[in-house]
């Protein structure tokens, strides 16, 4: 059973998880306070842009008309950064190709949500009850009850952590919501990098009996991070605040005026 101060803050997200633990500060200016971003960083609108050529592009656009409707709202330096970081769309896609021709696909998951409720019984996303929620990027669901999901990102590799660790609410998510599924398949697709990384696969019972009480864990670690208010925690994350402008704390490490001691005795 959760606790009270995770529940007030349901329903809970990779994301949000993510940010109670980095900064509880940018936790309420977001999600306490409901402020709108009052900037959003070059690398967040170009990182979406990217994500919704390939969702159209998947869903059966061309590439060209995919990649012009995602860039037209880009700046022109944000623009020439998505169209480095585009060409990599091709060769993923052609991969993709090859591994469904492979494989006896039933089902494919594109921008597909997924909810669950407090006792990881499935939901609808939006419902009052939901606890945990995540937009799964893309899965292939198999015709022998095997499912991959992967996850698109264009940002750098976080040093040390697992792709399981990154991955583990899609896997929990996913295992309620397709409960004949035997084999989970996880893995990221470095854009950046035109790389697919896969995890070795994960049974149902991995998901049951270790990640879905990590995940619940750390819905809890992030709910205590946030329940004495909105305590800073400045670090090199401070640069991609969207809400840096607005918070005394990067004002200080921003504008902090440089002192100056003059030892010449002169
Ligand atoms: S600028 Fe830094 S300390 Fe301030 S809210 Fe953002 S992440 Fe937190």
């Amino acid at each position: 059973m959760p606790s009270t101060r995770a529940l007030i803050h349901a329903p809970w997200s990779a994301s949000k998880v993510a940010m109670a633990l980095r900064c509880p500060r940018l936790f309420h200016f977001r999600y306490v306070d409901k402020i709108r971003e009052p900037e959003v960083m070059p690398e967040a609108k170009i990182g979406k842009a990217i994500h919704k050529a390939l969702e159209s592009h998947l869903m059966g656009a061309t590439l060209t008309e995919a990649c012009d409707t995602a860039r037209a709202d880009l700046d022109e330096t944000e623009q020439l950064r998505f169209d480095a970081l585009g060409t990599g769309i091709p060769a993923f896609m052609s991969r993709l190709g090859q591994f469904r021709k492979r494989r006896r696909v039933a089902r494919q998951l594109v921008e597909y949500s997924l909810a669950v409720r407090e006792d990881l019984t499935v939901t609808q996303f939006y419902s009052g009850d939901a606890y945990y929620r995540g937009v799964l990027d893309l899965g292939y669901l198999f015709e022998d009850d095997s499912i991959a999901l992967l996850d698109h990102k264009t940002g750098v590799r976080i040093p040390g952590s697992s792709i399981t660790d990154q991955l583990e609410g899609y896997a929990v998510l996913s295992a309620a919501a397709f409960r004949h599924v035997r084999t989970f398949w996880l893995g990221i697709h470095w854009v950046a990098e035109r790389a697919v990384e896969w995890a070795p696969s994960i049974a149902p019972e991995t998901i049951h009996d270790r990640l879905a009480p990590t995940l619940l864990d750390n819905i809890e670690a992030a709910a205590l991070a946030v329940s004495d208010g909105p305590r800073t925690n400045t670090g090199t994350w401070c640069d991609r605040c969207s809400y840096r402008g607005m918070c005394p704390a990067s004002r200080e490490l921003r504008y902090e005026p440089v002192e100056w001691y003059d030892d010449d005795e002169d």
